[in-house]
């Protein structure tokens, strides 16, 4: 397969804006810099931000076993999500195709790209349809969306479907593995090497603790990660972020420890939810959020919204009705959450 075969015609012939931090590479401290128009005088933010990240790629790359170069970072997963449609996804022409339920941020950068949606909803055990998925696809469609684990389910898809889909589909396949770090599952990137349309998202918004900040991690090809630093925004990753996301990915026991803890939270979650009297069934979760059915979702969400307690209620998506879906907080959260539900029921 040939990646520049997939891309829009437009991209392909792009010549990329080029930034004074672009032209000018090997800076030192000592140096004056009298080339971007920035204010001379030290804030702490006077100066643009480095375009890649390279320090802050320089960690990622460590934690994650993965070289800087098969690395773009973007602000929130939702732009890398947003440079691959403008990548590989010419409006009113070609089409993705989304599993639901699934997250819905897929078909919102679809819709706002105007590019088609094709759906194969998850079977009864919320994994993908392989033949009805392959079935479906045709020449425009250039992107298939695997969220493994999947929100808001909760499972992860097995390997061989993903193998299957990897090899039979023939476009891009996204795997967002945004809630890879909950999981025993090993993550895709280790595969990419196999699967030159292979493209993987991570976020640092959950295991990392920094939704705030907004960073997107996106790994793939070095044929891909060229192609998407030619249409990123020059300076996307601002300054704050890069330091921040820096500072708390330098600890390397903060994540670690925090995830067991949610681990061990979320496995008395579901314990204490099966004990209650409108709870007909838990999901088992590969994340930091259990689903769970029971008798009205809509009853119990606004029975909880009473009590000061937000959820999320998904009744309304496919295959998912009268679920609701539980974040797991901290240890003193989730006990006013079981409490709250043993004094509805
Ligand atoms: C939360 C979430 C993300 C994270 O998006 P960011 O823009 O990085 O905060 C991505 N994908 C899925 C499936 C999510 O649930």
């Amino acid at each position: 397969m040939n990646i520049q075969d997939l891309l829009r015609p437009t991209i392909k012939a792009l010549k990329p804006y080029s930034s004074a931090r672009d032209e000018f590479q090997g800076a030192t401290d000592n140096m004056v810099f009298l080339d971007a128009n920035e204010n001379p005088y030290n804030n702490g933010v006077n100066r643009y931000p480095d375009p890649q990240q390279g320090d802050l790629k320089k960690i990622i790359s460590k934690i994650k076993g993965i070289a800087t170069k098969n690395i773009l970072l973007g602000n929130g997963s939702d732009e890398v999500l947003d440079l691959l449609f403008r990548a590989f996804c010419e409006p009113n022409i070609d089409n993705i195709i989304t599993l639901p339920p699934t997250y819905g941020m897929y078909s919102v950068l679809a819709n706002i790209n105007a590019i088609g949606i094709n759906t194969v909803q998850l079977d009864a055990n919320f994994q993908p349809q392989i033949s009805k998925i392959l079935e479906l696809a045709d020449t425009q469609s250039k992107i298939l969306f695997l969220c493994s684990p999947n929100n808001p389910t909760g499972n992860s898809f097995t390997t061989a479907s993903i193998e299957a889909l990897l090899n039979g589909f023939k476009g891009i396949v996204v795997i967002d593995e945004a809630y890879i770090d909950f999981s025993e599952q090993k993550s895709w990137i280790t595969r990419l090497e196999e699967f030159p349309n292979l493209i993987v998202t991570q976020t640092l918004s959950k295991a990392y603790g920094m939704a705030g900040i907004r960073l997107g991690i996106c790994y793939a090809s070095t044929a891909i990660i060229s192609v998407l630093n030619t249409i990123k925004p020059p300076y996307n990753v601002n300054t704050l972020t890069q330091n921040k996301a820096i500072e708390l990915l330098t600890d390397k026991d903060l994540a670690p420890q925090q995830i067991q803890t949610i681990l061990q939270e979320r496995t008395v979650l579901i314990k204490e939810l099966e004990t209650i009297r409108f709870v007909s069934k838990t999901y088992h979760s590969d994340a930091n959020f259990v689903l769970a059915k029971v008798d009205n979702a809509t009853m119990r969400y606004n029975q909880l919204i009473e009590k000061g307690i937000v959820i999320r209620n998904r009744t309304t998506q496919p295959g998912c009705e009268n679920t609701l879906r539980f974040t797991v907080g901290t240890v003193q959260e989730n006990k006013i959450l079981i409490d709250t539900l043993k004094s509805i029921s």
